[in-house]
């Protein structure tokens, strides 16, 4: 059955925190701690197609232990960014780019694909109704949460025939509170993030909990972030637990490891190769060895790196540590490149600066 066009009906909060309660959390929201006073939801399942779409009060959601989602981790999600604008008005990047990838997850993970009306539709929805929740200001957003997952209550194995869709929403501060931070990055010898045919390209939760020991092993060595290389030869590097890498050469060039099929499309990616190019830089995507990273940052080839996702948009990356060894990217202070690249991304993204590519859509 094919879905009926976009609607949703809203049932307001009655529990709504005050305007004071909310500004108390909106002026140092952080990330991920605080949730608006609305959810969306909708189900799916093969005789109704996507249906019941509705935004209502946040709250828990009622689980049967038996549903699928809790044993075979049939789940996808995106992550997108409201902007409040000089003028009051409230934009989101690329949403279009975050409904496809959503599609090409579903795809991936057996799960139906929600019609990009909906995607665009229910957070449009969600926006609307928590306006009072975009904070302004210095960095801020309001950071986005759509996901679906398998919620047939049925301990089978075959892709699940009821699936719940979700968007919440979370207030969130500047990511770099104190001013850009470069940060140290822990290679991982031992584990991988996604194999050749597996789910890498496919946002969604497994991969991240794949990523969480080597990610507290990174912890343990005093870095941010794990890198991962590709798991058939460890020696192409991939990309972080949740952000995607670029190099800067000596040339001026910048350099981001081409899309292997293990590695997840980011849209910051996808937007920093067009920037690139508009700031003059030859962007290039191909195979990038850790030999080659190690030995760029250690004979000036490689004169900066940086990572690059939605939520920290762009972080310089001042070194590469490894069990015995380190290989530090110029000076190790976030480099000019990666500065200007993620001062013009933010500049589109806030209005400050025009949206030459058609990046942005008002939503109120
Ligand atoms: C979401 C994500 C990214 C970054 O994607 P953006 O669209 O730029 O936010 C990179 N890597 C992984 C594994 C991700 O899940």
């Amino acid at each position: 059955m094919t879905s009926t066009p976009f609607a949703a009906t809203l049932t307001t909060n009655p529990a709504a925190r005050t305007a004071e309660q909310r500004d108390a959390i909106l002026a140092d929201p952080g990330f991920g701690n605080h949730f608006t006073d609305h959810m969306f939801l909708a189900e799916w399942t093969p005789d109704t197609g996507w249906a019941d779409g509705r935004v209502v009060p946040y709250g828990p959601l009622q689980i049967d232990p038996a549903t699928a989602v809790l044993h075979y981790a049939q789940e996808i999600f995106e992550g997108l960014k409201a902007y409040v604008h000089a003028d009051g008005s409230v934009w989101l990047f690329r949403p279009e780019a975050n409904a496809a990838r959503m599609q090409r997850s579903a795809q991936r993970l057996a799960l139906p694909e929600l019609p990009t009306d909906w995607f665009l539709g229910s957070i449009q929805a969600l926006v609307e109704a928590d306006r009072a929740w975009v904070p302004a200001g210095g960095e801020k957003s309001l950071y986005l949460r759509p996901f679906m997952f398998a919620s047939e209550v049925f301990l089978g194995v075959r892709p699940s025939q009821h699936v719940t869709y979700s968007v919440i929403a979370s207030p969130a501060g500047a990511y770099f509170a104190g001013g850009v931070q470069a940060v140290s990055i822990w290679l991982s010898t031992e584990y991988s993030r996604a194999g050749a045919g597996g789910t890498g390209a496919a946002k969604c939760g497994g991969n991240y909990a794949a990523s969480l020991l080597p990610q507290r092993e990174a912890a343990e060595h005093g870095c941010a972030q794990v890198a991962f290389l590709d798991s058939t030869e460890q020696k192409w590097i991939e990309e972080l637990g949740g952000m995607n890498l670029y190099f800067v050469q000596s040339d001026g060039s910048i350099v981001t490891p081409s899309l292997s099929g293990s590695i997840l499309e980011g849209i910051t990616r996808d937007s920093i190769m067009q920037i690139g190019r508009d700031l003059g830089h030859e962007v290039v995507e191909r195979r990038v060895s850790i030999d080659e990273w190690r030995q760029g940052a250690a004979d000036g080839t490689i004169t900066e790196v940086f990572a690059c996702g939605t939520a920290a948009v762009v972080t310089p990356v001042a070194s590469l540590k490894w069990e015995g060894g380190e290989a530090v990217s110029g000076d190790g202070q976030p480099g000019k490149v990666t500065t200007d690249i993620r001062s013009a991304l933010v500049d589109v993204q806030y209005g400050r600066a025009e949206d030459r590519h058609g990046w942005l859509t008002r939503v109120s």
